[in-house]
């Protein structure tokens, strides 16, 4: 049985003091909820070192939003997976869309940071998705199966069991537009096909397949209702505790 997984996308947003408050929210409204639900945060970069101290002995995990594939260098304005480690990372997102559209990410890239990630012990939330144009071409499943098959390209089964993938229709983020159950759940149950291809129907099985695009309180029930629909990715509805959690109790 597959446990639902939300995870909150802060994006760039919630200075640390910001932060503080949130997070505490957070912590006293998931008491007890962690047994049925997986819950993750990913604040900022500048909030997660006092994230981590805030979040111990929680039911909630500490992921980050990006990182790069080298171990260090002359990168200026980057950060390593071993950094994200040594502030208490467990998770990191990888392949967001904005980041594939507004910072060049390709697949080729954001399969060395998979890479990465695995090799410091990061669990990657893996995201992929077309955007309008693609869908209304209908080659959604063509442009989901290429980011797959090349972002997963060289990684063996015991890496790919730690990854969550995040199928994150581009139209639905932050526009408040949403896929209807029905096309998530086409979609999420292609991806499990195609992952028993790849690897096996064990772990096609097994892997946690989020939703992301405009999920929030009123929708979320819904979504999460469908068989291959495993948790969600939320972006704006993460940015206040009332709505994160409902979405979270959604899923329990
Ligand atoms: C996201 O950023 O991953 C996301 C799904 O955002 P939103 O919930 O705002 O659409």
């Amino acid at each position: 049985m597959r446990k639902n997984v939300i995870a909150g996308n802060w994006k760039m947003n919630k200075d640390l003091n910001e932060s503080v408050v949130l997070i505490s929210e957070i912590i006293n409204s998931t008491k007890g909820l962690g047994s049925n639900v997986g819950i993750i945060i990913c604040p900022p970069f500048t909030s997660l070192e006092t994230a981590n101290a805030l979040l111990k002995n929680s039911d909630v995990a500490l992921g980050a939003q990006n990182m790069h594939y080298e171990s260090g260098g002359a990168y200026t304005g980057e950060i390593t997976a071993n950094m994200l480690r040594a502030v208490g990372c467990k998770y990191v997102i990888v392949g967001h869309s904005e980041r594939r559209t507004l910072f060049g990410e390709t697949n080729e890239i954001i399969n060395k940071k998979l890479k990465s990630a695995f090799n410091s012990g990061l669990y990657p939330i893996f995201c992929i998705g077309e955007t309008l144009e693609e869908r209304e071409g209908e080659i959604t499943e063509q442009v989901v199966e290429k980011q797959i098959r090349e972002g997963l390209a060289g990684i063996v089964e015991n890496d790919f069991a730690k990854i969550i993938i995040a199928y994150e229709p581009v139209w639905a983020i932050g526009t408040g537009k949403t896929a209807s159950p029905e096309q998530a759940q086409e979609v999420h149950k292609f991806i499990r096909k195609l992952i028993s291809e790849l690897y096996s129907a064990v772990l096609a099985d097994s892997v946690t397949i989020q939703y992301g695009g405009s999920v929030k309180p009123d929708n979320a029930n819904e979504l999460l209702s469908q068989p291959d629909i495993d948790g969600a990715l939320v972006g704006g509805a993460c940015l206040q505790a009332d709505s994160f959690i409902e979405i979270i109790k959604a899923a329990k």
